[in-house]
C-alpha cells in the first residue's frame, strides 16, 4: 500500500471507461473496457482498510475486500485470486454483475464523501489476469474420497456447490437441461454485461478440477431423479425460478406480446451462433414497450437497441428513484438511447382486427402510502388514461418457481409460493428428503447471482457434514 494516507482524496474514484456509444448500440460485447494494471493498482490503493470492514459484511460471500485490495495494489496477484476464491467461486462473474451500489460499495467507509473504492472492478481484473497469466485451482492437496454428488442446474448456484465439492474431494456430476453451463449467467444476463467465454473458460476450468457436465439433459425428462437417487450419495437442486410473472392484462396473449426469459435466451442462442430451439424473436426496425423496472426489463431495453429497435420505452409504474434495477443499468439503457416513461400502469394491451399489438392502454400514477415493505403504492390517477404505440410489448416483471412435478413424489416440501424449502433441517441446506439439499433462486426466490453462489457454497457444506467428511 502507499505510504500516503490521503490517497483516497488525491485519487479519484473511477470507473474503467466505456466503450464508443456507436459500438454499444449495436455490439453484444461487454461495455466497460479493463482496468490497466496502474488504475487496478491506484484505485485499489484507496481504500482505508478502514478497519470496520462494513464492504466485507454487506457482500452476501463475505469477500476479504480489504485484504485483496492490498494485494492488488502490491501486484500480487495470484495471492489476490486464491485468496479471493476461498469466498467466492465466480470472482469475475460479480465483479461484472453485483448491483455494487447496493452491496460492498454502498457499505464503503468512503462511499458518501469521497466516492466508493471500485471494489467490484479490482475483483474482476484480479480474476482477469490471473486467467491471462495462466493461473488455476491447485487442487494438488485435494483427497479423493469415494463420494458422487449429482447437481441439476448449472448456474451460479449449482457451479459453486460443484466447487467446494470437488475441492473436498467429492466427485460433482451437473446436469443441466441447456447446452452451456451458467444457467441464467449465459441465458439470461445479455453479453453486453457479461461476454458468454467468461462461463465457456470456467466450464474448461471446473473440468480441470474434476466436475462433470452432462449437459443438454433435462432432469424428469432425460433422466428421473430417481435414478440420480439411486446412483448418488446426494443430490443438489439448483434449478432456479424459471415461471414468467405476468399482470393478467387484457390481451396479453396477443401477437407481438413475449416474455422477457424467451427473448433473451433467444438473442443469446444468436449470439453464442447455437441452434435456436425456438423462434427468434426479432425486435429490429419495431417500436417497443417494455414493461417493468428491474434488471430483467433493462436487459431487455438494451438487447432491442441492439437488435436495431426503431424505439424503445421502458415504462414502469413507480418513479426513477423507486425502480428495483441498479441505478448504473438504468443510466447505462438511457446512453444508448432508451426512453423511460415513469409512473405509468399497464392497463391493457391494445390489439388491431387481427389480434396484432398496437400499443399499451397505460394510466398516470401518483406515489400513495407505503405498503408492508415500506414502499409507496402507486395508484392511478384518474382521467390520466392513454396509449403508448408500439408493436412489440416485452413483460419485464419477474419471475417465480416453476412447477416440477417430477420432484414431487420425493418429499421435498415447497412453500406457499413454491419455493423449495431448504433452511431448517439437521444440515446446512438440506430439504426435507435428508438426501436432497438446495439452493439459489430456487429456495429464496429469484434474487441475485452472489447469493445464489454463497448459497451453492453453504449447501456444499451441509452434504459434506451429511456425508460425515
Ligand atoms: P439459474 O441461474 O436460473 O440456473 C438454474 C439452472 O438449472 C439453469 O441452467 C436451468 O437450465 C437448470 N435447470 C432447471 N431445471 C432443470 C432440470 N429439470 N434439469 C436440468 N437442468 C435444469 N443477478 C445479478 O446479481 N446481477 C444481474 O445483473 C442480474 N441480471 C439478471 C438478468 C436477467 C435477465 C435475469 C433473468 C436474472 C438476472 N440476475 C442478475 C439474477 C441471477 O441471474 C439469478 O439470481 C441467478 O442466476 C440464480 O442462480 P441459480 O443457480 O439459482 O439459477
Ligand atoms: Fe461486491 Fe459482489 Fe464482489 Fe461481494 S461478490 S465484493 S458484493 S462485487
Amino acid at each position: 500500500m502507499s505510504q500516503n494516507v490521503y490517497q483516497f482524496i488525491d485519487v479519484e474514484r473511477i470507473d474503467p471507461p466505456k466503450k464508443a456509444i456507436q459500438i454499444r448500440k449495436i455490439e453484444f460485447v461487454e461495455i466497460y473496457e479493463p482496468f490497466t494494471e496502474q488504475q487496478a493498482g491506484a484505485q485499489a490503493d484507496r481504500c482505508l482498510d478502514c478497519g470496520n470492514p462494513y464492504c466485507e459484511w454487506k457482500c452476501p460471500v463475505h469477500n476479504y475486500i480489504p485484504q485483496w485490495l492490498k494485494l492488488a495494489n502490491e501486484g500480487r496477484i495470484i495471492e489476490a485470486v486464491e485468496l479471493s476464491h476461498q469466498t467466492n467461486t465466480l470472482p469475475e462473474v460479480c465483479g461484472r454483475v453485483c448491483p455494487q451500489d447496493r452491496l460492498c460499495e454502498g457499505a464503503c467507509t468512503l462511499n458518501e464523501d469521497f466516492g466508493a473504492v471500485t471494489i467490484g472492478n479490482v475483483e474482476k481484473y484480479i480474476t482477469d489476469k490471473a486467467f491471462e497469466m495462466g493461473w488455476k485451482p491447485n487442487m494438488s492437496n485435494v483427497e479423493l474420497t469415494d463420494k458422487k454428488v449429482a447437481i441439476i442446474g448449472a448456474g451460479p448456484a449449482g457451479l459453486s456447490c460443484a466447487d467446494v465439492l470437488v475441492r473436498n474431494g467429492v466427485k460433482p456430476v451437473v446436469f443441466d437441461r441447456y447446452p452451456e453451463i451458467g444457467g441464467l449467467l449465459t441465458f439470461g444476463i445479455p453479453s453486453f454485461k457479461l461476454e458468454k467465454d467468461i462461463m465457456v473458460n470456467r466450464r474448461r476450468v471446473f473440468t480441470e478440477m474434476g466436475v462433470e457436465f452432462q449437459l443438454n439433459t433435462e432432469v424428469g425428462k432425460d433422466i428421473s431423479i430417481e435414478t440420480l437417487l439411486a446412483d448418488y450419495d446426494a443430490v443438489f437442486l439448483g434449478v432456479g425460478t424459471y415461471k414468467n410473472m405476468r399482470a393478467g392484462l387484457e390481451n396479453e396473449n396477443a401477437t407481438g406480446v413475449y416474455d422477457a426469459l424467451p427473448f433473451l435466451i433467444s438473442n443469446t442462442y444468436r449470439v453464442m451462433e447455437l441452434e435456436q430451439q425456438q423462434p427468434f424473436i426479432d425486435m429490429k426496425n419495431k417500436h417497443v414497450v417494455v414493461l417493468g423496472g428491474g434488471d430483467t426489463a433493462m436487459d431487455c431495453v438494451r438487447t432491442s437497441i441492439r437488435q436495431g429497435a426503431t424505439t424503445v420505452t421502458c415504462a414502469y409504474r413507480r418513479d426513477e428513484a423507486n425502480m428495483p434495477g441498479s441505478k448504473r443499468e438504468v443510466k447505462n439503457a438511457r446512453e444508448e438511447g432508451v426512453n423511460f416513461a415513469f409512473n405509468l400502469q399497464p392497463l391493457a394491451i391494445a390489439v388491431d382486427d387481427n389480434g396484432n399489438v398496437i400499443g399499451v392502454d397505460v394510466v398516470k400514477t401518483a406515489l400513495g402510502a407505503a405498503d408492508a415493505a415500506g414502499r409507496r403504492r402507486p395508484e392511478p390517477v384518474a382521467g390520466s388514461e392513454h396509449r403508448l404505440a408500439a408493436d412489440a410489448v416485452i413483460m419485464a416483471f419477474g419471475f417465480q418457481p416453476h412447477a416440477m412435478p417430477w420432484l414431487a413424489p420425493y418429499d421435498v416440501e415447497l412453500d406457499q409460493w413454491g419455493r423449495i424449502k431448504a433452511t431448517d433441517t439437521e444440515f446446512a441446506f438440506q430439504t426435507t428428503n435428508p438426501k436432497i439439499f438446495a439452493g439459489g433462486d430456487a429456495v429464496r426466490g429469484s434474487d441475485l447471482v452472489v447469493t445464489a453462489i454463497d448459497e451453492g457454497r453453504k449447501a456444499a457444506d451441509g452434504i459434506l457434514d451429511y456425508l460425515d467428511l
